[in-house]
C-alpha cells in the first residue's frame, strides 16, 4: 500500500532512505534545514577494515555500509546516473611504528576473510610509495587496501535528490516542528539535533554535537587522479580528488556545540601538519573550508530504528566519524523496516531504546 511519508533531515540517511522508499512507489516529502549538515560538509574515507576499534557492532554496521555502496551506486547507474561522487583508489594507513603496522596488517587480513571488499593487501615501503605519488614526503611505509573508497558528500546528496525526483518525492528546504506533521510515517534523520526535535514529547536523547572543519587546496599540475587516500595516525587525512583537488580534514572538536565558525588558527595547524606529507600545500591557499556537526552517542555507537514512545516514528542519529561509511545502509535499512520487509542483518544491537528514554 502506497504510503504518505515525511523524512526529516536530507543528509545521508534521510536522503538514501528517502530514496529507496520513493523508488518502492511511496509519497515522499524530504524536510530538510540543511545548516550544519556532517554529509554535506564531510569529504569522507570509506574504509572500516583499516580502523583499530575493536567494537563488534560498530564494526559490523560501518563493513556491512561499504560493501552495501555497490549495491546502491548499481541502483543509481541502473537509473542513469553518474557516480563520480565514489572513488575507489583504495587507502593507506600509516602507523608510528612497524610493530602497529603488523598489528592492523594482521587485524585487516582477519577481516578479509568476511569482508573481501577490503581487496588487495599490501606493505608499501617509502620507496614504494614516492615512486607511486612524487609530490608526498610519507616518513614511513604503509598498509594499502584496494577497496578502500573516498566519496564527496556534497555530490552524493545531490545525486540522490536527482535521482528521487524521478519518483513521487517532494523536498523542501525548511526547519520542521514535528509536533504538527501528519503523515502514515515519520522517519527523523535529523543527525545532531535528534534532542531537540524529541525534547517536545517529553524524550531525552543520548547525542551530543561535535565540530568538524576540513578544506581543500588545488596543487597544480598534479595527477592526482588515481592517488589512494592517505590515513597517518593523526587527526588528519589526506584525500586526493581528481586534477590535483586535496582535501585536508578533519578536526574533531568537543566544546564548539553547533558552531559553524571556521577557525583559521585550527586550519592553518592541520595545513602544517599536513605540508610535512605534501610540501607544496606550504605554498597553496585554502579553499572551499567545509564545517559541520557530527552526531555522538556516549558509546559512540550509532543507533537506529523505532523511536520508543511514538507510533510510526523512525530515526537515526550517533553515526559519529563513520556516518558516510555506514549511513547510507542505515537509511536503506530504515527504509525496508518501513516497508515490513525482512532485514538483511539483525538490528537489536542499533535499538534506538538505549539512548531515547523519558
Ligand atoms: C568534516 C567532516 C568530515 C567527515 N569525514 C568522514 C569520513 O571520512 N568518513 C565517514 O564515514 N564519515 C565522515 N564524517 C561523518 C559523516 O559525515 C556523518 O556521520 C554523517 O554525514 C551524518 O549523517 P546524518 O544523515 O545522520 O546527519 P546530517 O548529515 O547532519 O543531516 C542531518 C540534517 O537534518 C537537518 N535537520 C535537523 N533538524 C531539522 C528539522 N527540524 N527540520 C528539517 N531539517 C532538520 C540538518 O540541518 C541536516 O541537514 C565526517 C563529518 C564531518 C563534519
Amino acid at each position: 500500500m502506497k504510503k504518505r511519508i515525511a523524512v526529516i533531515g536530507g543528509g545521508i540517511v534521510g536522503s538514501t532512505c528517502a530514496f529507496y522508499l520513493a523508488k518502492a512507489g511511496h509519497n515522499i516529502t524530504l524536510f530538510d534545514d540543511g545548516t550544519g549538515q556532517a554529509t554535506k560538509a564531510a569529504a569522507g574515507i570509506i574504509s572500516p577494515w583499516l580502523s583499530q576499534r575493536r567494537n563488534k557492532v560498530w564494526y559490523r554496521l560501518t563493513a556491512n555500509g561499504a560493501s552495501f555502496y555497490q549495491t546502491l551506486l548499481s541502483d543509481l547507474q541502473s537509473l542513469g546516473y553518474n557516480t563520480d561522487f565514489y572513488q575507489q583508489n583504495g587507502t593507506l594507513v600509516f602507523k608510528k611504528s612497524d610493530k602497529l603496522l603488523d598489528k592492523i596488517t594482521n587485524l585487516a587480513h582477519q577481516r578479509r576473510e568476511i569482508d573481501t571488499l577490503i581487496g588487495d593487501l599490501k606493505r608499501m615501503s617509502v620507496d614504494d610509495l614516492t615512486t607511486l605519488m612524487p609530490e608526498l614526503t610519507p616518513p614511513s611505509p604503509a598498509l594499502f587496501a584496494s577497496g578502500g573508497a573516498l566519496i564527496d558528500g556534497k555530490d552524493f546528496i545531490d545525486t540522490l535528490h536527482q535521482a528521487s525526483s524521478q519518483f513521487d518525492f517532494h523536498f523542501v528546504n525548511t526547519k520542521v516542528d514535528i509536533t504538527s506533521l501528519e503523515f502514515d510515517a515519520i522517519v527523523l534523520a535529523v543527525g545532531a539535533w535528534l534532542p531537540e526535535c524529541l525534547a517536545p514529547f517529553g524524550l531525552k536523547v543520548d547525542v551530543r554535537a561535535q565540530k568538524g572543519q576540513l578544506f581543500s587546496a588545488c596543487l597544480s599540475n598534479q595527477q592526482t587522479d588515481n592517488y589512494p587516500v592517505l590515513m597517518p595516525q593523526s587527526e588528519i587525512d589526506l584525500l586526493p580528488f581528481k586534477n590535483g583537488k586535496w582535501v585536508i580534514g578533519a578536526t574533531h572538536e568537543n566544546d564548539m556545540g553547533f558552531d559553524l565558525t571556521p577557525d583559521l588558527t585550527v586550519l592553518e595547524q592541520m595545513k602544517a601538519e599536513a605540508s610535512h606529507w605534501l610540501p607544496e600545500l606550504d605554498r597553496c591557499d585554502m579553499e572551499d573550508i567545509r564545517v559541520g556537526t557530527r552526531a555522538y552517542t556516549s558509546d559512540y555507537t550509532p543507533f537506529f530504528g523505532s523511536v520508543p514512545y511514538l507510533e510510526n516514528v523512525y530515526t537515526a542519529s550517533g553515526l559519529g566519524a563513520s556516518g558516510l561509511t555506514s549511513g547510507a545502509y542505515i537509511g536503506y535499512l530504515l527504509s525496508e523496516l518501513i516497508q515490513e520487509k525482512e532485514l538483511p542483518m539483525d538490528i537489536t544491537p542499533y535499538s534506538p531504546s538505549k539512548y531515547i528514554t523519558k
